[in-house]
């Protein structure tokens, strides 16, 4: 079976790990936590970095530390993974949805004003697939009625809008370390931010929101999102190649395009000339013209040998939020079609030219027969 993805390990991570062990450093305090953390930051052109557990918990981290929560409301794509919507909640937040833009699959950001109340507190694009958000236009609407934006850049390491690398083009971002993101740590995420209030707030609400003047005396209700030492270690060791990773991802997206581009009744991902996409997944659609369904042809293909998987099914479809009487009979059409048509093919960073080279082959016999 070719995975749909898979780790890789191929530089200092072991060799960190050790050192950790050796030395007896193995929780939340230690070198590499602030090693990884100042790097990390520095990468995406920030001042600050926040280690967590997960993506999911950078995330909430961030809507917390910018204050919102009970009544307020936050902005975000319908055609997300579930953790930018249950980040929200976590807060007493609501997520209010947006429909997604046609060709990036991202958040359209000419259905962003009229979704705006007086409730309205942050926006949180997220760079779907890792194809940064056309942020211009979001930025301006966040100055104009005075909201946050929080990326959720968890797909998008390493990518650029109009030469800016994500992590920096909002107030805070969140990103993840989980195995199949641009780099990982197994499990882990960070939020990283360029305002040193944010920072010191995320900093004290990640670990249990102890008084900086008397610990076990607290003000806040804290979270124990705390990174390991451990892994930080293959964190750092991870940021240490995540140029070639990016490069790599790149570069099978090329092949994968090269190779697909003849092919009827499928739509390959784009990059837009304002961007520089980082392929997280090399994402397509199966076209309503072809007679092929979708669920269909990822069955045909499991039966050569190659794991793929769907697209997110959009949050206005969740029975999660139906039950909590949330987005019923909400429609959104463009981010409706995607998640029926869309599938990811085998992207991990060290996947073989000849398992792209097979994975190619097969779609044409699948498709042309
Ligand atoms: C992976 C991902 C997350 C969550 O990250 P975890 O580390 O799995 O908690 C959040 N948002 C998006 C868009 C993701 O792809």
């Amino acid at each position: 079976m070719i995975p749909v993805c898979e780790p890789y390990l191929p530089g200092n991570e072991l060799e960190y790990v050790i050192e950790c062990i050796k030395s007896n450093w193995i929780s939340s305090k230690g070198k590499y936590i602030e090693e990884f953390e100042t790097k990390f930051a520095n990468y995406c052109d920030c001042r600050y970095g926040i280690s967590t557990t997960s993506g999911t918990t950078a995330l909430h981290l961030a809507v917390a530390s910018l204050g919102i929560g009970e009544g307020d409301e936050v902005i975000i794509p319908t055609f997300t993974m579930a953790a930018t919507a249950f980040a929200i909640f976590y807060t007493g937040a609501k997520p209010v949805l947006v429909d997604s833009e046609p060709e990036t699959w991202n958040i359209n950001p000419e259905k962003i004003e009229e979704k705006i109340t007086e409730n309205t507190k942050a926006v949180m694009p997220v760079h779907i697939y890792g194809h940064p958000v056309d942020m211009d236009p979001i930025l301006e609407i966040a100055e104009e009625h005075d909201l946050y934006i929080i990326e959720d850049a968890a797909e998008a390491n390493g990518a650029r809008y109009k030469n800016r690398i994500t992590g920096s083009l909002g107030d805070c971002a969140a990103f993840s370390f989980y195995t199949n993101k641009m780099i990982t740590t197994g499990e882990g995420g960070m939020m990283v931010t360029d305002n040193e209030d944010i920072a010191g707030r995320a900093r004290a609400l990640e670990d249990m929101a102890f008084s900086k003047e008397r610990r076990f005396l607290h003000t806040d209700i804290g979270f124990n999102y705390r990174m390991t030492n451990i892994q930080a270690a293959i964190g750092l060791a991870q940021l240490e190649r995540i140029d070639d990773f990016v490069e790599m991802r790149r570069k099978n997206a090329r092949l994968y395009s090269s190779l697909l581009e003849e092919v009827n009744g499928i739509r390959l991902p784009i990059e837009k000339d304002y961007v520089k996409n980082v392929y997280w997944m090399y994402s397509i659609l199966i076209e309503d013209s072809h007679t092929m369904v979708r669920d269909e042809f990822m069955k045909q293909l499991e039966n050569k040998g190659i794991e793929t998987r769907t697209f997110f099914i959009p949050m206005h479809e969740q029975p999660v939020f139906h039950k909590k009487k949330m987005f019923i009979g909400e429609s959104y059409p463009v981010a409706e079609n995607i998640a029926k048509q869309g599938l990811y093919l085998p992207s991990g960073t060290a996947i073989k030219k000849e398992e792209i080279e097979y994975v190619c082959n097969t779609i044409k016999d699948i498709l042309e027969e």
